[in-house]
């Protein structure tokens, strides 16, 4: 172990703390401040001459100048490992239901604790044999973790070519046992246990290639998956204005979205709401397996009270977990609300470092910061060459005001995938989920037809023009083809668009339903109804619009499905006749 090398603190502004040194320090280095007998960590974020600035993850309170600093020599990292599943993490991979039992809830300053448990014990099956050529990532040995294999691969931070020496055998293992002796070609010899530390701003790329994401992700949302569909190892973002559910929509896709792991980061927006989240998520249910989701779940959380450091490295954290899991040849979905409170975050620092401002006192870098964290997504195929695995990001922005033109809002929108815009008006109206069907874009594939997805959209359109068209001449100004054209849209709005969140049934509707439903919702906006009046309009369309969405509530398949739905034909049938 070579000696630590060590500094003077010469500045504290906030949780910027400016360090004198001698010899030399490393960008992004862990350092620790001294304060008594507490150690508080941070990161180096600048280095000029013999100075160095570091961003303290905690309060700097009770720091002075002259008190001691050790920079540890390493980036910030997380503990990869057995264990990771139904953990809730502060941003530095505090495990929080430990900390709530020693410290009270959250972070007692200068307390940092174990990220996995070193004490259980997990079951070992290895997969290498002595005389394999391994590179990092290639799999040594495996345990269950849940529904789960996990594997157990080379360590990351192997560089080139290591021939194991020998494997442990099948058994109990804890996960800082060696499971694996490894040589490298010219020599060195290491042991391999189940943990590994992995810098959280590095992405993790042991793999052979990135693949371009073409399935769609089914999350079960009607809107997303038909009409802004995202894909799997894609990206995708939902701005929208405080309240408008941003947060009730990310709950919902990361209860129902097709994926393997759900990684959340959780940067509240209001005091408790993360708190909330601790208290809720762990009580859902996993649709897929009946158990709870937090099986199979991972909870990265901070909240506005904690400092903005230890925000900043949140997101970094959970992304980081997430390429874990998909480097094991499974489909995580990295969930991050909001955003927006990361980019403060960056914005206070680099106001703190004096550094030139860009728009609206964000730092000039913003723009590459959210490229860089979003091209941590993607598809990718393992080393094997015939396993894949999947990161998929979606990240929620809220700009003040709802302001789109903002430059977070812009910056994300210049790199995801599929635009799903919450919109104010929609949400006040409380039409929910709020994606407004005619500003949001997806660059994926829907799972419906090309035509009908332009159909409906072009109704959508057609309606608003007369919606706005009615504001100004009233409903007698209109006639009775553009009403119903109105009429349509708004069907369309209320049966399919609209889903309810809080409904069992209607929370979710996998692809085939979604299929089976939109083509028969497309079936109603192309029919040919002839009405006398507008009145008689919308009378037939009030009754269809109920008999549908209790179509929706009604499960899939089951007999009185069936039957709902030949109540809907008879009543379309019936008004064609009547033509
Ligand atoms: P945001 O995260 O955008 O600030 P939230 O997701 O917290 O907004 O939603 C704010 C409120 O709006 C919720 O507490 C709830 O009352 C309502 N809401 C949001 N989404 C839905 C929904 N899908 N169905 C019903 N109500 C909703
Ligand atoms: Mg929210």
């Amino acid at each position: 172990m070579p000696e630590l090398q060590k500094g003077r603190i010469k500045g504290v502004n906030g949780n910027l703390v400016t360090v004198e040194f001698d010899t030399a320090v490393m960008q992004n280095e862990v350092a620790y401040a001294i304060v008594g007998d507490k150690r508080l960590k941070g990161e180096v974020i600048r280095v000029r001459g013999n100075r160095a600035d570091l961003q303290i993850y905690e309060s700097t309170a009770g720091l002075k100048i002259d008190d001691p600093v050790e920079f540890s020599g390493d980036m910030l990292c997380v503990a990869l490992g057995p264990g990771l599943l139904t953990k809730v993490y502060d941003g530095l991979q505090n495990p929080l239901n430990l900390l709530a039992e020693k410290a009270g809830f959250f972070l007692q300053r200068g307390l940092y604790l174990d990220a996995l448990d070193m004490e259980s014990v997990w079951d070992f099956t290895p997969i290498a044999k002595p005389g394999d050529k391994l590179i990092a990532g290639d799999y040594i040995g495996s345990v269950p973790e849940g529904i789960f294999t996990h594997y157990i691969m080379l360590p990351f931070r192997f560089a080139g070519s290591w021939e194991v020496v020998s494997v442990a055998p099948a058994g109990p293992r804890k996960i800082t046992d060696t499971v694996a002796h490894v040589r490298s070609a010219d020599g060195e010899e290491r042991d391999v246990t189940m943990v590994q530390y992995w810098p959280v701003k590095l992405p993790i790329s042991c793999y052979k290639e990135k693949l371009l994401p073409t399935k769609t992700l089914i999350t079960q949302q009607r809107t997303i998956d038909t009409f802004f569909p995202v894909a799997t190892g894609g990206t995708f973002c939902t701005p929208g204005p405080f309240g408008a559910g941003k947060t009730v929509l990310q709950h919902s896709i990361s209860r129902y979205a097709e994926t393997d792991v759900v990684v959340i980061a959780a940067c509240g927006e209001r005091a408790g709401e993360v708190v909330e989240i601790l208290r809720e998520y762990p009580t859902l249910e996993d649709p897929r397996t009946g158990k709870t989701l937090m099986d199979r779940s991972v909870i990265i959380c901070n909240t506005s009270s904690m400092p903005v450091a230890a925000r900043e490295a949140s997101v970094y954290t959970a992304v980081t977990i997430a390429e874990y899991y998909r480097q094991q040849g499974l489909n995580v979905l990295l969930l991050a609300d909001s955003t927006s409170r990361w980019a403060q975050a960056l914005r206070e620092m680099s106001g703190r470092l004096e550094e030139i401002p860009g728009e609206e006192a964000f730092p000039a870098y913003l723009e590459s910061l959210i490229a860089g964290f979003y091209e941590r997504a993607g598809l990718v195929l393992l080393n094997d060459g015939k396993r894949t695995g999947s990161v998929t990001i979606g990240g929620s922005v809220s700009p003040a005001g709802g302001n789109f033109e903002e430059p977070v809002t812009q910056a994300t929108l210049k790199v995801v995938g599929a635009f799903l815009g919450l919109s104010r008006e929609r949400s006040d109206a409380r039409r929910f989920p709020s994606i407004h069907p005619l500003d949001s874009w997806s660059h994926y594939r829907s799972i419906v037809p090309a035509e009908d997805l332009a159909f409906a959209r072009a109704t959508l359109r057609r309606g608003q023009e007369v919606n706005q068209m009615m504001k100004v001449v009233g409903e007698e100004g209109t006639n009775t083809d553009d009403f119903v054209t109105y009429l349509k849209s708004e069907f369309l709005d209320f049966v399919y668009l609209q889903q309810n969140t809080f409904d069992a049934v209607d929370a979710a509707s996998d692809d085939k339903r979604q299929k089976y439903v939109f083509a028969k919702v497309i079936g109603v906006l192309k029919a040919n109804f002839k009405f006398d009046d507008k009145d008689q309009a919308r009378r037939f369309f009030q009754e269809l619009q109920l008999t549908f969405i209790d179509w929706n509530y009604i499960a899939f398949g089951s007999d009185k499905f069936e039957h709902q739905e030949e109540v809907i034909d008879a009543k379309i049938k019936e008004r064609i006749a009547n033509a």
